[in-house]
């Protein structure tokens, strides 16, 4: 199979639809004025050939993606204590959600709405440097200097209430170890990373190598949890869209508020997706719409 043909046609095929569906987030004015007429994708086999096309290069905001990368650095570093404060269900919630915290005492479901993230960032700041491990390990995955954007780091503390109220109810129900403004610190500028799609189909490789890095042979994750980390994604990797991604997608995903989506086919590859504008549950709408043809079109499916 000619897997650069296939990402050619999915562009070619969506151009014409570029700015037609969907909303770019716009709670912040620096992700408002980001033009919903882009499209990239790229992906990374098991083995290390790449392909890309479309606005592969165009650096974004990952956003909520940076969830998969901080949750990898805590279960390296705590093993499964790490899920003593965090569940492994999807939430039924909106991912910002404070109602479902107060009823179960300060325990998010899982840790990719913000209530995880923030316990998970609470864990990196205990056991380490919290965003710049963050950094170096995406650097080291993506064989690249990978920073963040300042403007947007600087709008999400300035606009984070919503968070901060999240991160208070865990210090109240005695669920986190650090300082609400410490961990609050690490969880704004983590969303605030900058990089384009050929490098976060890099960065993801190891979950489609059994937990190995992605050049290198050193173990990112045990096999058991890179397996682990697939299923949280396919389960609750997409907001309140997880059960219609893997009906139509039917891959392990992981997506954020600046249009980018990685998906994971255990044992073969890699990929990332990249559309600025979103539908009504904070995907975007093209870049599921790629992944649904790149399944179709490659035959590619964990089922
Ligand atoms: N930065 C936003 C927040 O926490 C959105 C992150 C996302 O879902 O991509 O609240």
């Amino acid at each position: 199979m000619n897997i650069q043909e296939v990402l050619d046609d999915i562009t070619a095929t969506l151009r014409p639809e570029l700015g037609q569906a969907g909303k770019v987030a716009d709670y912040i004015p620096a992700l408002a004025r980001v033009p919903a007429e882009q499209f990239g994708i790229a992906v990374r086999t098991a083995k290390g050939q790449e392909y890309a096309s479309g606005d592969c290069d165009v650096p974004f905001s990952i956003q909520s993606i940076s969830k998969l990368f901080s949750l990898t650095l805590a279960m390296r570093a705590m093993g499964d204590d790490l899920w003593k404060r965090i569940g492994r269900e999807p939430s039924g919630n909106p991912f910002n959600s404070l109602v479902q915290l107060e009823r179960e005492e300060g325990v998010p479901r899982n840790p990719f709405i913000n209530a995880g993230a923030l316990a998970v960032a609470d864990r990196l700041v205990t056991c380490g440097d919290g965003l710049d491990d963050i950094l170096a390990f995406l650097s080291s995955l993506s064989g690249d200097a990978i920073g963040i954007d300042e403007e947007v780091a600087e709008s999400e503390a300035a606009t984070g209430f919503r968070n901060a109220a999240l991160a208070n109810f865990m210090k109240s129900f005695d669920k986190l170890d650090n300082d609400v403004a410490a961990v609050l610190h690490v969880y704004f500028r983590q969303c605030a990373i900058v990089m384009n799609c050929r490098q976060l189909a890099r960065a993801a490789t190891y979950l489609a190598r059994d937990g190995v890095h992605p050049r290198q042979k050193t173990a990112v994750l045990s096999d058991r949890q890179a397996r682990r980390v697939n299923a949280l994604m396919l389960t609750c990797g997409t907001y309140d869209a997880a059960g219609e991604f893997a009906f139509r997608v039917g891959l392990p995903c992981k997506s954020g508020v600046g249009g980018g989506i990685v998906a994971v086919l255990p044992d073969k590859l890699s990929l990332c997706v990249w559309s600025p504008a979103l539908d009504e549950s904070g995907n975007s709408v093209l870049g599921m719409r790629a992944l649904e043809l790149f399944v179709a079109n490659t035959g590619m499916s964990v089922f």
